[in-house]
Formats: structure tokens, sequence, C-alpha cells
């Protein structure tokens, strides 16, 4: 029996959880435990094998996620429905691993949200589990009380929308939060009645761990002594883990560019962009005159909007790529704040190169993440809608002026940065963390 645990590491095949959960299996991997990395065979296809080469402790392995070839692996309505097919599926291929490695079984599962069946199928298995949370521990702490602002009349039981117009405070030290921006509120009923199970489910894992660190966010992590941050989860060689194309080109063309100057402006793999507000930000971007580099991810066939460049467009002094390798280019001299729809990754990825913010959310927890920028951590500022619910051409000039002409916010975001590397530090918090966690897999 091998001395390093060996873990079986299934994200919800969304990019936002695959590349957490990579970077966690390499820091694993590293040190000396056995990753089993399990991904759909779709995603594999889509990434071409080529994830499958990132450490000699790390050995990839797929199971069909039993949608048709077609369907839309974007909607997350589609998605959610791997629990139709996949848990005996699962069941199976533990069972086949550990006969074949009888000398170093499988003994935890760690998963990401939305699938928390398949800690209920290695519970069966009599396996340990964890959760790796792949967002912040404040919209962990937010699906945990669903009971509770079910119980206190807060939000409607079938559909989790609020019963009335109100601002909260979810935990103590965290921002007030309008209840029509709680993280499913965007999402519909169904996602909300998914979610209500999935945190049940959830609540098999020993530990909820997460991409976040103390200082971030103290009082969400205060909730309960089974979340361990083990942030920031930063290796830059997972690049290989994207559904797209990274266009290297966009680092040597932003070594022309003078310290933080250039506008790097990304809303992740998900979000979706009105053509209207696709105009208004391009016209935007042209207004600063300033350098920008801009990720337009290519639509495809499921896609049904088709963002088209307004005639007054030039983007002379712009770059658009269609995917970035984001980590470096925050780590980049060159750049001077983060246009971004304020994805968890996107953030710790911004705060570790000390970068001010922007704010565009969308949906889900992008509006936490917000109020944790502005008006928590005061790295950054918020880009209001006008009258017609579009975030303006004007607004976009005016908010960027604004946020680099303002020197507290860049102070606070290198502070914000030392801190995060501070706790990945060998003596750090989270990297103790980490050890607990590995000592804790041997047992
Ligand atoms: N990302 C990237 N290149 C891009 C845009 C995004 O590599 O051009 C990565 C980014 O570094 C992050 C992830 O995609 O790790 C997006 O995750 P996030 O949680 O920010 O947002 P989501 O895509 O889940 O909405």
């Amino acid at each position: 029996m091998s001395s390093f645990p060996h873990f079986l590491v299934m994200p919800y095949p969304i990019l936002g959880h695959m590349n957490p959960l990579l970077q966690f299996s390499q820091v694993l991997a590293t040190r000396g435990c056995k990753i089993t990395f399990l991904i759909t065979e779709f995603n594999q296809k889509r990434m071409k094998g080529e994830i499958e080469h990132l450490g000699e402790h790390m050995k990839f392995v797929t199971l069909p996620d039993g949608l048709d070839p077609e369907d839309d692996r974007s909607d997350q309505s589609k998605i959610l429905s791997l629990r139709r097919t996949m848990p005996s599926k699962l069941h199976k291929l533990i069972q086949d691993i550990n006969a074949l490695e009888c000398d170093n079984k499988i003994t935890c599962i760690v998963v990401s949200k939305n699938i928390g069946w398949a800690l209920e199928v290695g519970h069966e298995l009599g396996i340990k589990g964890a959760l790796l949370w792949p967002a912040s521990a404040t919209s962990f702490a937010s699906f945990q009380s669903i009971p509770k602002l079910i119980d206190e009349g807060i939000i409607d039981p079938q559909t989790g929308l609020p019963t009335r117009k109100q601002e909260i405070q979810l935990l103590p030290n965290s921002p007030m939060m309008d209840t029509a921006k709680l993280p499913w509120c965007s999402l519909g009923k169904n996602f909300f009645l998914h979610m209500v199970q999935d945190t049940q489910s959830l609540k098999l894992g020993e530990w909820w761990l997460c991409n976040t660190t103390c200082d971030l966010e103290p009082g969400a992590l205060a909730m309960s002594p089974r979340l361990l941050p083990i942030g920031p989860l930063m290796q830059t060689d997972t690049n290989k883990s994207s559904f797209w194309r990274e266009d290297p080109t966009c680092l040597n063309w932003l070594d022309q560019f003078p310290p933080q100057s250039v506008v790097y402006v990304s809303f992740g793999s998900l979000a979706v962009m009105d053509p209207n507000q696709f105009k208004e930000l391009a016209i935007g971007l042209d207004l600063l005159n300033k350098p920008f580099l801009w990720v337009v991810r290519p639509s495809n066939d499921h896609n049904k909007v088709k963002n088209a460049y307004p005639n007054e467009f030039h983007g002379s002094k712009g770059k658009i790529i269609s995917w970035a390798p984001q980590k470096k280019i925050l780590n980049h001299p060159s750049i001077a704040c983060f246009i971004t729809h304020c994805g968890w990754n996107s953030i710790i990825e911004g705060v570790c190169g000390g970068i001010p913010f922007l704010c565009w959310p969308f949906f889900s927890d992008q509006f936490i993440n917000k109020s944790y920028i502005c008006d928590v951590w005061k790295v950054g500022m918020g880009l209001d809608k006008d009258e017609n619910g579009l975030i303006s051409k004007g607004e976009i000039r005016k908010k960027v002026e604004q946020l680099l002409g303002n020197e507290d916010i860049k102070v606070r975001s290198l502070k914000l940065m030392e801190l995060m590397v501070d706790n990945s530090a060998e003596e750090g918090q989270s990297s103790k963390n980490l050890e607990k966690f590995i000592n804790w897999a041997k047992g």
C-alpha cells in the first residue's frame, strides 16, 4: 500500500471548474500524490488530448457525459443532466481502477460543485470525499444558507427568488447583498432546485476546499471549520486546458508598452454579450485613446448572438484575440487594469497580479464578487448601466480614467497581492491547510 494518497479528481465539465481542479491536482501531484483526473469524452476531444501530458503523477480517464453529440455544452440546463447516466458509470470506473491498482487504490474523491452525486458514489464505495468549490467561500456560504433564507421567508422555496426587495448581510464581515442578486436568482428555477439537492450531497465532502485565502474572506470562512482556504491556485502550465486556442502573440505585443498602460478586457468562458452592448463596448474602447487587449471568444453554432463590430469602430490602438493566456497577461507589467465579468478565477488571477478591476458582472456569484472588489477590498470600481440597461461608451471611458487616476486603489491592489503571495509561501496559511488536507487523505 502506497503512503501517498490516490485522488480521483472530477470537475463539473466547464472551464471555470476544470481549471481550478487541474491546478489543484498539479499541486497535489508535486507533493507526491497520485491523481486520476476524470473528464468527459466530449471535453477530451475538444482539448485534443493536450492536457494529458501534465505530469508523471497525473493520469487522465474519461467517461461519456450522456448527452447527444450536437447538444450545447454551454447550456447549463443540459449539462446538469449528467446525473442521469454518469453515476453508475462512475461506480464501475472506480471499481475497475481499484481492481487494477490493488497497491494504490483511490483513497479520496475530489469534486467541484454541481456533481455532488459523485460524492454519493464514493460514499457507497467507502471512499472519502472532499469538495473543491470553484468560486468564493462567500458564494458557498450563500448556498448553504438556502434553508435558513427559506425559513425566514426571505426567498421562495420553489424558485429561490426573493419574496420582497431587501438587502441582507448573509454573514458577519461580508458585504450587504440585494436579495435579487443572490447567485441562483439569475439562473432559473430548475437550477435553484438542482442546487438545493446538490448542496445536500456536497455535505458528504469532509472538507470544503476553496480557492481563496483567509485574508480575502474571513467572514465566510468562519462559517464552518470544514471550509479550508487553499488559494491562490496559480500554476501557469495548465494553459492547455482551454477549450479555445490561446493567442501567444499578445504577450510580445504587450512588451512594447510602458508599465501600467494597457487595458485588458475579458469576460471569461461563458458570458454572452448583447449585440448593442458589444457595439457600445467597442466604441468605448476606441474612445479610451489607450492600448487595449480585448478577448472576443469565437461564436459557435449554438451561440445565437453574433457580435458585429460597429462601422465606426477602428480599434487601431487595440489588439483583439479569441482567447488569452490570461494568467500571464495579468502578470505582465504593461497591464493597467482589468475590465472583467467578475468570475472568481479571473478575480483571483487579477488579485495575484496586483491589478485594479473594473467590474462588469453578468450573472450568478459575479455580483457578490463585484461587492468584494468594490466595497470590501476596495481594489476596483463598478460600471453602471444607463436608463436603457446598457453600459455606455461614455461610462466605460469615464470609469477607466477614474480608475487609472486612483492611487489608493493601486496601492491597495499591490498590498492585496502581497497577502496572496504570503498565503502560498511555505509557512503561509494556505500551504498549511494543504498539508493538513493531504495528511487527512493519507489517514
Ligand atoms: N481565461 C483564459 N483566457 C481568456 C479568458 C479566460 O485563460 O481569454 C481563463 C481565466 O484565466 C480563468 C477562466 O478562463 O481561469 C475563467 O474562469 P472564471 O471563473 O473567471 O469565469 P467563467 O468562465 O467560469 O465565467
